[in-house]
């Protein structure tokens, strides 16, 4: 489980005298080996700070990371995917050298026949040629600069994917596209996802399990079917009630229902309380912690545990 603050928090922190901001609060999830498991929040709720985190790009300043039973406790061999692949690809190399350098690095081939043979097999399983090895990263289109760093990301034999907002800077028909290679490759090479997005409609295809993340926390975390077919959290039902606008598909863009709260003056209680339309007294005062479902839903809300776990408006049927 994470229990974490990250380092890019120590400057808020500087800046703001003594307060104390957590951009991670008891964080605590299983991604299945082969699986594929979706953090979805609105920007700030920390679902990127968890995949870098997990990638160990942060550190965690307090507290640790432990992996899943069954992972013999070795460290993952994680690799990151970002939203957008220009800023992750080095301009000035031809693409060749981009997907060379972590089989160099790591000595995973060595001689430039097998480094070269290595090369055109990555650029051919993320549908480029070989001949594109020979073009700068600008030559490309956005969703051909996402393989680009998808092969890279293979290069180095990742059991591990950690993608955040991978498709989000993409047309909705080059989305569709990437999304469906990496479902592919994830079968073809038995790859492990945490999957990072604002838009539940993109990780309902990819995901077995999703994790909604509000301010910090996990709020609702299903099996992707029980979570769309019986959607038990106030926010959750935010998420699924906002179509993604389609003349802006690409930015992180405020709810229904007011803006998301500073993380660093947390609402009392229920941190989603001003926003929720169910809010009572109790909301307001305690904070909830997470109930477990039968049908295997985590959620964190009073309202729920006060249905006995069951959806709003569902009632036990004799
Ligand atoms: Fe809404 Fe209360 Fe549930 Fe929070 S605990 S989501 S405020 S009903
Ligand atoms: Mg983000």
């Amino acid at each position: 489980s994470f229990d974490v603050s990250a380092p890019w928090l120590n400057r808020v922190i500087e800046r703001r005298g003594r307060q104390i901001l957590r951009a991670v609060d008891d964080i605590d999830f299983d991604v299945p080996r082969g699986g594929c498991l979706s953090l979805v929040g609105e920007s700030g709720c920390g679902k990127s700070t968890v995949a870098r985190i997990v990638t160990g790009l942060y550190k965690p300043e307090r507290g640790e990371m432990r992996f899943a039973p069954g992972n013999s406790g070795q460290p993952l061999t994680a690799q990151m995917i970002f939203q957008d692949p220009y800023a992750s690809l080095n301009a000035r190399w031809k693409v060749f050298d981009v997907i060379a350098e972590p089989l160099r690095e790591l000595k995973l081939r060595s001689g430039k026949q097998a480094i070269r043979e290595r090369v055109n097999e990555l650029l051919e399983v993320v549908g480029l040629s070989a001949t594109d090895g020979a073009k700068f990263p600008h030559e490309f289109s956005g969703g051909q600069r996402q393989r680009i760093s998808i092969a890279r990301a293979l290069a180095s034999e990742p059991e591990f994917l950690v993608c955040d907002e991978p498709t989000s800077a993409l047309d909705v028909s080059v989305q569709a596209q990437i999304l469906n290679l990496m479902r592919s490759l994830q079968d073809e090479l038995g790859l492990t996802y945490l999957f990072i997005s604002h838009d539940l409609s993109v990780v309902r295809h990819m995901s077995d399990r999703i994790a909604v993340m509000y301010l910090g926390r996990i709020v609702e975390e299903a099996p992707t079917e029980v979570l769309f077919a019986r959607t038990r959290h106030p926010y959750t039902q935010l998420l699924l009630d906002t179509i993604p606008d389609v003349r802006n598909p690409h930015r992180d863009r405020p709810l229904k229902g007011g803006e998301v709260p500073s993380p660093l003056n947390p609402p009392s209680g229920c941190s989603f309380h001003p926003r929720c339309p169910f809010a009572n007294d109790r909301c307001k005062q305690e904070k909830p912690g997470l109930i477990a479902c039968d049908d295997g839903a985590v959620v964190a809300c009073h309202r729920v545990e006060e249905s006995g776990g069951l959806p709003a408006g569902e009632t036990v049927s004799a």
